[in-house]
């Protein structure tokens, strides 16, 4: 059994009284308010408490509250245009915004290119093609 003091009965108390202590942790927590007055007078009124929440009921929102939530929360989505998600944005998020656009067209330029270079050094004969594709074992591709 460990000995607690109050500063850590206090903390073990209040899950015991949400029902999340193990049972050795309960026992020793019931040990110190044994000996304890004021952990005891403590747990005394975080039970009254705890009973007394229990007894509150939480009215549910109408649906209308619900539709009229949704309608405006959906104009606002549909009201967003490019600019204001720009201006929303902090400079370091249009710098890297800029950046990676500005490296998506290089690599489309680089790619192009590569796929110029290719088509002009490889050339391929159709009759040649159309053999390696049809006629297996009469050609292949230079
Ligand atoms: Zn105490």
């Amino acid at each position: 059994m460990i000995k607690l003091n109050c500063q850590k009965n206090e903390f073990l108390l209040n899950r015991l009284i949400d029902g999340e202590l193990s049972s050795d942790d309960s026992r020793d927590v019931s040990e110190h308010i044994k000996n304890c007055a004021v952990c005891r007078q403590q747990a005394v009124q975080m039970q009254q408490l705890s009973d007394h929440l229990s007894l509150l009921t939480f009215p549910e929102p109408n649906r209308d509250f619900f539709q009229s939530t949704l309608s405006v929360y959906r104009a606002r989505i549909i009201k967003t245009t490019l600019l204001e998600w720009w201006c929303g944005l902090g400079i370091g998020l249009r710098a890297a915004t800029c950046c990676i656009v500005i490296l998506g067209f290089a690599l489309g330029i680089y790619l192009g290119n590569i796929h110029d270079q290719y088509q002009q050094t490889h050339i391929y004969n159709p009759e040649d093609v159309y053999i390696a594709a049809f006629e297996p074992g009469e050609g292949a591709l230079p």
